[in-house]
């Protein structure tokens, strides 16, 4: 079990640091390798991906990647900005699935704009289309209207489209993640509109028959929206398209109301993975000792569950996490009074004190 350690930029190193320490705690053989990535890796070799540090994502089983970005690279050409980095990774490793859970533990309830009595308790798994869709599909551009009341006026176009190569890999990561969790996959489409969804609907409905133990639904997007804040805990996972799965996985991300909780995880066909989490490098905090590693941590635990099935090891992190929280122990960021503020270093000692 090989995995690429790539911490990055801003908060990355101190949080990953936590993340690694949970996973050598657990007594498994991990061999693990750390390289540059983003600014670091431009500082390193000019690069934000750098030619070794691509070599060795390839090469691992999977990679665990802190954040990158800061303020102070935002005045260089846009293919070196250390945010490309994430776009090469993705792209080079072939990661069509992005799996974000949204956790909202019962402790932290009060950090969510909704009503503690509608989240508390939430655990939802929104498994999104990474690679195609309206965001890749071409062609697409600014032309002159060629047809209808527009006609000779500039209009701006795009193209939705799904192979269907690319339907069903999605949809086995979804059914497979199901089963991993309630057994229960709501596919979010639009079929009542848009032909590409219906042939979505088809053939997600055409996967379900390899899965007859996962119970699935089909869901118009607009109602997903709607059932997201108005009763979320009645999902379990939640498969769609690149774009619905953008603005669902973030109205999702901030009914929990803390970034410093949220892991991810991008996934190839043969579920090798890069594992991060939701937030970014956040600067203005970086050095300061005060990030919240749990989410970082609770990534490491999505990539025992996924990558390398160890569920049981994936459970220990995820009950450890529990645990720190219910001892009332809190980063700056989901820091309430009544509860006790520590710093990065001593939420990842304490979540290492919890895993024994
Ligand atoms: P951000 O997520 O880094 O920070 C937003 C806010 O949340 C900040 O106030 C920050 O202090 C706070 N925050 C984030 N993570 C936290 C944690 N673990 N603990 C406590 N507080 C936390 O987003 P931003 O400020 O918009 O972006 C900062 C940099 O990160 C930019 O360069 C951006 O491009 C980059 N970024 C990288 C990724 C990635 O690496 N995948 C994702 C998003 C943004």
């Amino acid at each position: 079990m090989k995995i690429a350690i790539l911490p990055g930029d801003g908060i990355g190193p101190e949080i990953v640091e936590q993340a690694v320490n949970v996973l050598n705690a657990l007594g498994e053989t991990f061999e693990m390798e750390m390289a540059p990535v983003g600014g670091a890796g431009y500082e390193a070799s000019g690069h934000p991906l750098p030619d070794n540090t691509l070599k060795l994502a390839m090469e691992a089983d999977a990679v665990l990647f802190g954040a990158v970005g800061d303020w102070k690279y935002d005045t260089l050409e846009r293919p070196l900005r250390p945010e490309q980095a994430i776009l090469g990774l993705r792209k080079n490793l072939n990661l069509f699935a992005n799996l974000r859970p949204a956790i909202l533990y019962p402790e932290l309830a009060g950090a969510s704009t909704l009503k503690p009595e509608i989240v508390s308790g939430l655990d939802i798994l929104i498994v999104r289309e990474l690679t195609g869709d309206i965001y890749f599909g071409k062609p697409r551009g600014v032309r002159e209207c060629p047809d209808g009341p527009f006609k000779g006026e500039r209009e701006g176009f795009d193209t939705m489209r799904y192979a269907e190569t690319e339907i069903r890999r999605i949809a086995h990561v979804a059914f497979q993640a199901a089963q991993k969790r309630d057994k229960r996959l709501t596919s979010v489409d639009k079929a009542n509109v848009l032909e590409t969804f219906q042939f979505w609907k088809d053939i997600v409905t055409d996967v379900h028959k390899e899965y007859p133990d996962v119970q699935l639904e089909h869901m118009y997007v607009d109602n997903a929206a709607m059932q997201l804040v108005r009763a979320p805990k009645k999902f379990d996972v939640i498969v769609t398209g690149n774009m619905f799965g953008d603005i669902l996985s973030d109205a999702a991300a901030m009914l929990t109301g803390s970034i410093g909780m949220l892991p991810s995880a991008s996934l190839d066909a043969k579920n090798k993975g890069l594992y991060e989490p939701s937030h970014g490098s956040a600067p203005d905090i970086a050095g300061k000792g005060v990030a919240n590693p749990l989410a970082t941590i609770l990534s490491a635990a999505m990539m025992l569950r996924y990558s390398f099935n160890l569920t049981e090891q994936a459970n220990r992190i995820e009950n450890a996490v529990k645990q720190v929280l219910a001892n009332g122990l809190r980063t700056p960021d989901i820091y309430e009074a009544g509860t006790t503020k520590v710093g990065t270093a001593e939420m990842g000692r304490a979540v290492l004190a919890a895993l024994s």
